[in-house]
């Protein structure tokens, strides 16, 4: 049984007090939902204040990013072990915005996560591919070229600690949805390339998420499916009541 996770990416949204003030609306919805994790990333200056405010209930608190050094001259830069003492126990890797907008490699990628793995954070692994790879056929070769960069030198032991995020680039903050039956069998050639290079056990165990514009009214759809085990949610994860009832995706 694989728990399910929903995750918030609030992305470059949401000041001190906002974040604060979501959490504490959230903190009960996610008290009821006992069947899935509850996930929000606030930007880094949020992270300590909302980690503040989630202590003691059932929201966990991601970082959107993490250096993989433990310090130094990085200007801008956050640490592994800076997350943790903000109260983080989850970060997102490799998100198409900052593979698009800072040029984050593969490479960069596995950094970032064994220095993540280290810090004894749970990296939520962002992969996929941009439209013109869907369209020229390429899908498979994206991610696979992503899965053996990203994971690169991992053991099964590692692996079995991270969550990976398939998000196809045209489906986030377009409004356009991968068809639940599309994002599967995305989802399970991923999880073939776990099965194969980690182990049937590790593959298993994996949880996979959706993510590229999930709402409310499509997320039951996606959840039916096997293969997802969870959304990472960007847009609809701003307003407490869109993320609540994507969090209450059973009950709708
Ligand atoms: C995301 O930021 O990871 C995302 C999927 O965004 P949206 O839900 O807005 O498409």
């Amino acid at each position: 049984m694989r728990t399910p996770v929903i995750a918030g990416n609030w992305k470059m949204y949401k000041t001190i007090a906002e974040a604060v003030d979501f959490v504490a609306k959230i903190k009960p919805v996610a008290e009821k939902a006992t069947y899935c994790q509850v996930v929000v990333a606030p930007p880094f200056t949020a992270l300590a204040a909302a980690a503040q405010a989630a202590k003691g209930s059932k929201v966990a608190v991601s970082a959107q990013d993490v250096h993989w050094d433990k310090e130094g001259a990085h200007t801008g830069d956050v640490a592994p072990g800076m997350l943790l003492e903000a109260g983080c126990t989850h970060v997102i890797i490799g998100h198409s915005e900052r593979r698009a907008d800072h040029g984050e490699t593969d490479v960069l990628v596995n950094r970032k996560l064994k220095a993540a793995l280290a810090a004894g954070l749970t990296p939520i692994v962002c992969v996929g591919e941009i439209l013109a790879d869907r369209e020229a056929g390429k899908t498979e070769e994206v991610l696979e070229r992503q899965f053996s960069g990203g994971f690169a030198g991992l053991t099964p032991s590692d692996f079995s600690r991270i969550i990976i995020a398939y998000e196809p680039v045209w489906a986030i903050g377009t409004g356009r949805t991968a068809t639940p039956e599309m994002a599967a069998d995305s989802q399970r050639f991923i999880r073939d390339l776990a099965r194969r290079q980690f182990g049937g056990y590790e593959a298993d165990a994996l949880r996979i998420l959706y993510g590229g514009s999930v709402k409310p009214e499509n997320i039951a759809g996606l959840m039916a499916q096997e293969e997802i085990d969870g959304a990472l949610v960007g847009g609809a994860s701003l307003k407490v009541d869109s993320f609540s009832a994507i969090i209450n995706y059973l009950r709708a």
